[in-house]
């Protein structure tokens, strides 16, 4: 069964935050001077606890969804994270992925493997320490996540590896991550800086724009436009031309692809999210705890998606939102 929204759209992927908590500071997602201070954590029993997921997904692959990415915060924080794959890979038909900052990846990749999992994407802004550093604003190093990527690739994974881009501060360096990954069976996707939650201090100019980022690597490598994988991929993918490496932009500012968005989120405390840059979100962890039947909950979840007429980043611009501090932050709703 499928369900469309007022514009039309599918509802396809569903994205779960299944922590608000991270072990990095990433200046762009968790900014310190917010998150180690005045930031609330979530409260255990604020959580979703694993049994409510799986039964929420469940409704989901009900309702048409295909594909469930596990996401936070950082997921790996999560206590026995490989008990929920477990669970989930028992609904029949559904394409599991998993996106995490790496460095716990030593020790739970093959428990993960092991649970069904099978792709995983790894954050990684540079393979220059002093550069990984400033952006990760953490105690670890970029080693660290390298060896989880490396261990990930040697339990069976597929690998993707996501790079934010910011302006001035590592846009030269995707030439290296380019060199440092060719041969190594992974695929990057660049990503641009987006304007989620308020907090990151976001401003236009700090955005390095897919077109030009792909210049700079023409203008050192020959490459090659693919096709597109799948109907609604959001990447534009290509290769070098002597196929050691797959890579593609993901350009949510300068390219939309809002009318493509089969997106819905579910975030760390229980609530649906229509879209990244939401203002609020639905409670669904309030219908499933006050002993709403499935049929119940598949109602509030259809009278969500029929409604819903989001697109924000075709609207930035002359967007009232995107100047609005109370939009939703990355790390409860989940990249
Ligand atoms: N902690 C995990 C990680 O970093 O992969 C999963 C959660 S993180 C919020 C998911 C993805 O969102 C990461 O690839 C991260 O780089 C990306 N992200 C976070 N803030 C972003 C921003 N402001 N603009 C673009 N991407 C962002
Ligand atoms: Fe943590 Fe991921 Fe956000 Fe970085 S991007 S602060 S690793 S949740
Ligand atoms: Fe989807 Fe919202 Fe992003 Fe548009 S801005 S692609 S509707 S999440």
């Amino acid at each position: 069964m499928n369900t469309y929204d007022s514009l039309n759209r599918p509802l396809r992927d569903l994205r779960i935050s299944v922590t608000d908590r991270c072990n990095f500071r990433c200046t762009y997602c968790m900014p310190k001077e917010i998150y180690n201070n005045e930031y609330n954590f979530l409260k255990r029993d604020e959580i979703l606890t694993f049994e409510e997921i799986y039964r929420i997904s469940k409704i989901f692959v009900s309702l048409g969804i295909h594909k469930i990415r596990i996401t936070g915060g950082e997921p790996l924080l999560r206590k026995n994270l490989y008990k929920l794959i477990d669970q989930l890979n028992t609904i029949n038909d559904i394409d599991i992925a998993l996106t995490t900052n790496g460095v716990l990846l030593k020790q739970q990749a093959q428990q993960l493997f092991d649970s069904g999992l099978r792709r995983i994407t790894i954050s990684l802004d540079a393979v220059d320490d002093n550069l990984f550093k400033l952006l990760s604003d953490s105690s670890y190093s970029h080693e660290d996540v390298l060896r989880g990527i490396e261990k990930s690739l040697e339990v069976g994974f597929k690998v993707k590896i996501n790079m934010v881009v910011k302006r001035g501060i590592n846009d030269q360096h995707a030439l290296e991550m380019i060199e440092f990954f060719r041969n190594s069976n992974v695929i990057i996707r660049f990503i641009e800086f987006m304007d989620v939650g308020s907090t990151n201090h976001w401003n236009e100019n700090s955005v390095m724009q897919s077109q030009e980022l792909l210049k700079m690597i023409e203008n050192n490598y020959k490459v090659n436009k693919l096709e597109k994988n799948y109907f609604g991929e959001v990447a534009n993918r290509y290769e070098l031309q002597d196929k050691s490496l797959e890579f593609g932009f993901i350009s949510s500012v300068t390219e939309p692809f809002c009318s493509d968005c089969t997106r819905i989120r579910l975030s760390s405390d229980g609530k649906l999210y229509t879209c990244l840059f939401s203002l609020s979100g639905f409670d669904i962890k309030e219908k499933i705890r006050s002993k709403n039947d499935d049929k119940q909950i598949i109602n509030f979840i259809n009278s969500i998606w029929t409604n819903r007429n989001d697109r924000y980043s075709e609207l930035r611009n002359q967007s009232i939102l995107s100047s609005n501090k109370n939009k939703i932050e990355m790390p409860y709703i989940g990249g």
